[in-house]
C-alpha cells in the first residue's frame, strides 16, 4: 500500500517536471517573453512590442536611436541638421549625418519617381498653412502662390564627398516630416535584427514594421484605419511577416472650415491640401522608408497614376481607399494578404 502511494507520488513529481521541461523548450523555442513600451518622438506616438529576452534593452537602444533622428531631421528644432540646411539656404552647403544625407537623398529619389507630388523642399508650405499647429489658417492666394515658387525638389543639391547639402535660393526650406519616420522604422528593425529579435511590432504613429512573425509562427495582423471613423476602427487587416505597412491618410492631421477639410498632405502643385479622391494610401514594403517616401506622394497624384507607379515597383505593393469608399490594390495583393472586414467598403475590380 505505502509503495504503491509512493509510486503514485512519484509518477505525479516525473509527469511534474516532463511537463515544466516540455514549457521551458517552448517558451525558449517561442521566445515568449513579451516586452510592450510606448515613447514619443518624431511628432508621434511610438509603440514597441517585443518577443524575446533582449526585448528591453533592444527596445532602449531604438528609443535612443529615434529621438537621434528627432534631433538631426527636425524641422522644428532649431539645432536639427535639417534647420541649419534650411537657415543656410541660398548661402552655403551644410555638412551632415550619414543618416540626414540618406533621408535627404531618398526625398528627392522619391520626389522624381512621383514627378514631383512628393517634395521634400515644402517646407515654406507646411509652414504658411501650419496644419496640426495652434496657429493653421487659411493662407491668402497671392502668399500661396508666392511661397510655391520656392518649392523645387531640383533645387537640393547634394555632395556625397562629404555629405553637404545645400538648398539653391534663400527662403527655401527642408522638411522631410513625410519620409522620416520610415527611416527610423528601419533603424528600429535594425536594432532589434543586432540584438537577435526574432519578432517584434514596430509602431511609429501608423508607420508599421512588423518583425518576422508572431511568437506562434503566424503572421502580424496590421488594421487598415476606416479613414471616416476614429482611430481604431478599420475596414481590413493585412496578414504580413517581416514587411513595413505605412498609411498616409486625411485623417491624421486636419482641420474643417466652412465644412471643407484641410489636412496636412500638401500638393506642390497647388500649394493647397490635396483634392485626390485619393483619402487613404496604404504602401507594404521590405523598408519602411521606400513605404513612407512613397505613401505621401501616390496620395496625392491620383488613383490611376498611383497604380501604375507601384505595380512598376519591384516588391512594393499598394491599398488605396477613394472618398467613394471603394479599395484598389495592386497585383501582388491577394487574399491570404488583405481581408476586408467592413461591407461598406468594396474591392473595385
Ligand atoms: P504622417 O506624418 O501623417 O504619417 P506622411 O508620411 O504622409 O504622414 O507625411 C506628412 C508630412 O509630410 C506633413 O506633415 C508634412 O510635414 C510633409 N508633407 C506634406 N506634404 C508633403 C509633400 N507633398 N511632399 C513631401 N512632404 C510633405
Ligand atoms: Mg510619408
Amino acid at each position: 500500500m505505502i509503495i504503491s502511494t509512493i509510486s503514485v507520488l512519484l509518477l505525479i513529481i516525473a509527469i511534474i517536471v516532463g511537463l515544466s521541461l516540455i514549457f521551458i523548450f517552448v517558451a525558449g523555442k517561442y521566445e515568449r517573453l513579451e516586452v510592450v513600451k510606448s515613447s514619443y518622438a518624431l511628432g508621434t506616438i511610438i509603440n514597441f512590442r517585443v518577443f524575446g529576452s533582449k526585448g528591453e534593452k533592444a527596445i532602449e537602444e531604438a528609443i535612443q536611436k529615434l529621438n537621434d533622428i528627432d534631433d538631426k531631421m527636425s524641422a522644428f528644432k532649431e539645432y536639427s541638421e535639417i534647420s541649419k540646411i534650411n537657415s543656410k539656404a541660398g548661402v552655403n552647403p551644410e555638412a551632415v549625418s550619414e543618416d540626414t544625407y540618406f533621408v535627404v537623398k531618398k526625398a528627392v529619389e522619391y520626389s522624381k519617381i512621383l514627378e514631383g507630388t512628393f517634395d521634400p523642399t515644402i517646407r515654406p508650405l507646411v509652414k504658411l498653412w501650419n496644419i496640426g499647429t495652434e496657429e493653421e489658417i487659411i493662407p491668402e492666394k497671392s502668399q500661396i502662390e508666392e511661397t510655391l515658387k520656392l518649392v523645387n525638389y531640383n533645387d537640393v543639391i547634394l555632395d556625397e564627398n562629404n555629405y553637404s547639402t545645400m538648398l539653391k535660393h534663400r527662403k527655401q526650406a527642408l522638411d522631410v516630416g513625410g519620409i522620416a519616420k520610415g527611416f527610423a522604422a528601419d533603424e528600429a528593425r535594425d536594432i532589434f535584427y543586432k540584438h537577435k529579435i526574432k519578432s517584434a511590432l514596430i509602431d511609429l504613429g501608423g508607420n508599421i514594421f512588423a518583425l518576422g512573425s508572431k511568437e506562434d509562427g503566424t503572421s502580424w495582423k496590421v488594421g487598415i484605419q476606416n479613414p471616416f471613423k476614429p482611430r481604431g476602427e478599420y475596414i481590413g487587416v493585412l496578414s504580413v511577416k517581416n514587411k513595413s505597412v505605412v498609411t498616409s491618410g486625411n485623417y491624421e492631421r486636419y482641420f474643417m472650415k466652412d465644412g471643407k477639410r484641410f489636412h496636412h498632405i500638401i500638393d506642390p502643385k497647388t500649394g493647397y491640401p490635396s483634392q485626390s479622391k485619393i483619402i487613404s494610401a496604404t504602401i507594404i514594403s521590405d523598408n519602411s522608408i521606400d513605404g513612407d517616401g512613397l505613401s505621401t506622394g501616390v496620395y496625392i497624384i491620383g488613383i490611376d497614376k498611383a497604380l501604375e507607379i507601384i505595380e512598376a515597383i519591384d516588391g512594393v505593393d499598394a491599398i488605396f481607399i477613394t472618398e467613394d469608399k471603394k479599395v484598389y490594390k495592386t497585383s501582388g495583393i491577394d487574399k491570404n494578404i488583405l481581408t476586408l472586414t467592413d461591407e461598406q467598403f468594396y474591392e473595385k475590380l
